[in-house]
């Protein structure tokens, strides 16, 4: 496994569209374990693949609410992902690896479905709540170029963060 270098705000990568993976070869498995790495490493809650310049739809997100696993075991992978159900409303603080320092208030769904495929191509859906149905959205974003700078409400100011830090 290796640490790859996460791409920011500014590069075009990370506005342009991934296209479905098809092959669920070593080349795969060797990204998603870079991925891991790279998050865990960043200590991040979600990764996907045009961040770290890979235009592929994978991305990995972290179960938060599964408290009782490692960081490692927290990571779902989730490969050609696609919301088939979403429901309810929170909005609140975001923030993203790919633009450092910056957060913003964003509304998204309360609880989300997700059918997507593992890293051998077998089918399955996963459910979250909460952070991990807001990760899910922000990374599913990234496979479109979407960043959530787009879908902010506002952004917060440095004050804000700073009587944040302080609190
Ligand atoms: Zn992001």
């Amino acid at each position: 496994m290796a640490t790859r270098n996460i791409r920011e705000e500014g590069d075009s990568i990370l506005l342009k569209h991934s296209r479905p993976v098809t092959d669920f070869n070593k080349r795969l498995h060797t990204l998603l374990d870079d991925m891991r790495e790279t998050l865990l490493g960043a200590d991040g809650v979600g990764l996907a693949a045009p961040q770290v310049g890979v235009l592929r739809r994978a991305v990995i997100v972290m179960d938060t609410n599964k408290t009782e696993l490692t960081p490692e075991e927290q990571i779902i992978e989730l490969i050609n992902p696609e919301i088939v159900e979403a429901d309810g409303e929170q909005t609140g603080k975001e923030g993203c690896l790919s633009i450092p320092g910056v957060y913003g208030i964003v509304s998204r769904p309360g609880h989300v479905r997700v059918r997507a495929q593992d890293r051998f191509g077998n089918t399955f859906e996963v459910e979250g709540e909460g952070l991990t149905a807001r990760c899910f959205c922000h990374e599913i974003d990234h496979l479109d170029g979407h960043l959530f700078t787009e879908r902010a409400q506002r952004i917060l100011t440095e004050e804000e963060l700073e009587e944040e830090s302080e609190t």
